[in-house]
């Protein structure tokens, strides 16, 4: 069974975000990229699975730059078999276009089980697992907190208001991961060696026919308003006596 993870290069986590000083996006100069939070663990449920003896392959598969390789070597140390990179040199890719690049390629890798993450950490969009499932017409459990490999099927176990939902899946399906779902191994330098003969193929997405042209236009983006200065009061009474002006009290 071969388990396909799609795994996003994003600014990475511990970045102060900076917005272009034109308000056309966030600026990427000289910024430390890594994988996707959520991908992470995506790579590593799927691990765990093969290593649980229940699939015999973990493709990873990127749509980005050049530089989404990186993100694929990631993968590949942290012991994926495969890798593939969907190159575009488009500045974005949106979550509909990646669904359906996603789409060709399972077309021709044909996988049993597909774990992406619940959302790429710079977009937010939350779409791209719930497109593609639609896409395809698979069963797709989201925001996974444990997930369990039957035969022919998987249980997925997500965290819902007020508690837990246990969801069993036909095999081929679609599954996300949420963040408690497990904690990702980081890759041993023998294996970010090794990783590096691991076999990485190349695609676009005029191979796999497919329009990602944009159909969103960003028209503005901002630095969240910083906190305004506090005042410092005498007392309680005085304390009170602002609450109350200001309609609190
Ligand atoms: P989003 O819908 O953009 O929040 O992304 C949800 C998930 O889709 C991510 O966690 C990835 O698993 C996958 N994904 C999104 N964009 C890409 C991309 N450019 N390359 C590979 N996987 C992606």
């Amino acid at each position: 069974m071969k388990i396909l993870v799609p795994v996003k290069r994003v600014v990475d986590t511990n970045v102060k975000i900076r917005v272009k000083a034109d308000g056309t996006g966030v600026d990427l100069a000289n910024v430390k990229m890594s994988m996707n939070p959520f991908d992470e663990i995506a790579v590593e449920e799927a691990l765990r699975i093969k290593e649980a003896g229940k699939a015999t392959e973990v493709v990873v598969v990127s749509i980005g730059s050049d530089k989404s390789a990186e993100t694929l070597r990631t993968g590949l140390a942290m012991g994926a078999d495969r890798a593939i990179l969907v190159k575009t040199d488009a500045a974005s890719v949106e979550p509909l276009a990646v669904a359906k690049l996603l789409k060709a390629v399972i077309a021709a890798e044909e996988p049993s089980l597909v774990v992406l993450g619940k959302q790429a950490i710079d977009d937010d969009s939350n779409q791209t697992g719930q497109m593609l499932a639609a896409l395809l017409g698979w069963p797709q459990a989201t925001f996974a907190s444990k997930v369990v490999l039957g035969d022919g099927s998987v249980d997925v176990t997500r965290e819902v208001d007020g508690g837990l939902e246990t969801l069993r899946l036909k095999l081929p399906a679609i599954v996300t991961t949420d963040l408690r779902l497990n904690e990702p191994r980081y890759a041993s330098l023998p294996n970010i060696m090794k990783a590096k003969k691991k076999p990485l193929d190349e695609t676009t997405p005029e191979t796999l026919g497919v329009d990602a042209s944009p159909r969103l236009t960003v028209l503005k983006t901002v630095e969240p308003t910083g906190r305004t200065a506090g005042v410092k009061l005498g007392s309680v009474d005085e304390l009170v006596a602002r609450l109350k002006q200001a309609g609190v009290l």
